[in-house]
C-alpha cells in the first residue's frame, strides 16, 4: 500500500470528509452502502479506475468479492455457455503458464469442458509457450490466461490477438497481480479479473471488467450474487459490496493519478524491475530462471546458488528492514514482490543488500 494512502485512511477513519473537506460525523465502515456519502466514494472510485485503465464505455466495472480463486468458478459459470461444443456443454481453452492458471484450469472443469491449449509445465514454468503453437479449439467460449504469474514470476508483456490466431474465443485474463502496473489493450480482452490485494488495496475486493455483450449467458446453477449480469444491473450492489476495501482502492486510484497515471507507473515499474534483474544477472551468487522475454516486473523469484545460505540471507534481510523475501513454498528460494507501491528506493535498498550479502558470503 502507498504510505500516503494509509496515512490518509488513518486520519479519516473516525470521521470521513467529503471532497470539499466537510466532515460527516461517521467513518466509512459506519456508512450505509446506499447512502449518499458512500455512493459518492463508489462513483468516484469507478470513474477514476475507468480513466486510469482507459476502460471503454461498453465495458462494465464490477466490484465483487471472493478473490481470484472464486473467479476461477465464476468465470466458467458466466461465460462457458457463450458457445456450446458437440456434447452440448460449454468449453474453454487454457494456457497454463504457472500455478495460478493451473488452478483456474482445474476449477473450471467442474463447470465446462476444459482443454489445455498450451502449458509451460514441462520446463518448470520459466517461459510462455509461443502463441503460434497453442492448440486452439474452434468451439471454445473463451481462452483463459494468467497475465502475471505471481508465484513463478512469468508475465505476458503483450496480449495475444486471438482472432489473428484463428480463434473466435473471448480472451479472459487474470490480472490479479499486475493490474494498474501497465496499460491493458481492451481491444483484445473480453473479461479481466483480479483480487485487489496485490496492487490496489486491502483484501476483500475483487475487480471484474467485462464487455457488456458477454453478460446474460450464465449457467442456471450460477448463484445470483455471482451472476455478472445481476451484479452489473445493480451497480455492484446486489449484495453489500466490500465498502471499506472499495474506499481504500479509491484512495489508491487517486494516488495513481497523482503519480501520473498508468503510463508513469509502467515506466517506474520497468526501471525498478530492470535494476533488480540486472543486479541478479550480474551476480555469481544469485540467479533467476525465467526467460528474459517474459520476466515479471512485479514478482521477481530468485535463488541462491548455495542454498545453505538461505536462512542467513533472510535473517540479514530482516535486520536491514527488507521483509517478505521468502519464495513461495511451491517454488522455494526467494521472491521480491515489487508492486506499484514499492518505491525505487526500496528496490535500491534490496540491491545494495544483495551485493553486500554476496560480498560476505559469495
Ligand atoms: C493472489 C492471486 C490469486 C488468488 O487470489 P485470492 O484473492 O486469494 O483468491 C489469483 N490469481 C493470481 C494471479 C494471484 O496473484
Amino acid at each position: 500500500m502507498p504510505q500516503e494512502v494509509l496515512t490518509q485512511a488513518a486520519a479519516d477513519m473516525l470521521d470521513w470528509p467529503d471532497a470539499y473537506g466537510k466532515r460527516c460525523g461517521m467513518g466509512v465502515m459506519e456508512m450505509s452502502h446506499r447512502g449518499k456519502e458512500f455512493l459518492s466514494i463508489y462513483t468516484q472510485a469507478e470513474a477514476d479506475l475507468r480513466e486510469l485503465l482507459a476502460v471503454p464505455a461498453n465495458y462494465r466495472i464490477l466490484f465483487m468479492q471472493g478473490g481470484g480463486l472464486a473467479e476461477n468458478a465464476i468465470v466458467p459459470m458466466n461465460l462457458s455457455a457463450l458457445k456450446k461444443d458437440a456434447t452440448g456443454r460449454g468449453a474453454a481453452d487454457f494456457v497454463v503458464t504457472g500455478s495460478w492458471s493451473e488452478k483456474s484450469f482445474v476449477e473450471a472443469e467442474k463447470f465446462c469442458q476444459t482443454r489445455l491449449a498450451a502449458s509451460g509445465k514441462a520446463d518448470g514454468f520459466i517461459s510462455i509457450p509461443d502463441a503460434a503453437s497453442w492448440q486452439l479449439n474452434t468451439d471454445a467460449s473463451y481462452l483463459h490466461l494468467c497475465t502475471n504469474e505471481t508465484i513463478n514470476g512469468v508475465e505476458f508483456h503483450s496480449l495475444p490477438d486471438l482472432k489473428a490466431l484463428g480463434s473466435r474465443a473471448e480472451l479472459v485474463i487474470d490480472f490479479s497481480s499486475h493490474i494498474a502496473s501497465r496499460p491493458v489493450d481492451w481491444s483484445r480482452v473480453g473479461l479481466g479479473f483480479g483480487g485487489a490485494q496485490k496492487n490496489l488495496g486491502p483484501a476483500g475486493l475483487t475487480l471484474v471488467v467485462v464487455r457488456e455483450d458477454l453478460l446474460g449467458h450464465a449457467l442456471d446453477i450460477c448463484p445470483s450474487a455471482f451472476n455478472y449480469q445481476t451484479v452489473a444491473k445493480n451497480e455492484s450492489m446486489y449484495n453489500t459490496p466490500p465498502t471499506y476495501a472499495i474506499y481504500m482502492a479509491g484512495l489508491t486510484f487517486q494516488w495513481l493519478k497523482r503519480q501520473g497515471g498508468i503510463a508513469a507507473m509502467e515506466a517506474a515499474n520497468a526501471t525498478k524491475a530492470e535494476l533488480l534483474y540486472r543486479t541478479i544477472d550480474a551476480s555469481s551468487l544469485y540467479f533467476n530462471k525465467v526467460h528474459k522475454d517474459c520476466r515479471s516486473r512485479m514478482n521477481v523469484p530468485f535463488f541462491l546458488r548455495d542454498e545453505s545460505h538461505n536462512e542467513a540471507f533472510l535473517s540479514g534481510a530482516k535486520e536491514a528492514g527488507l521483509l517478505q523475501l521468502k519464495g513461495h513454498k511451491s517454488v522455494g528460494g526467494m521472491r521480491a514482490s515489487i508492486y506499484n507501491a514499492m518505491p525505487l528506493a526500496g528496490v535500491q535498498a534490496l540491491c545494495a543488500y544483495l551485493q553486500e550479502f554476496e560480498r560476505t558470503h559469495g
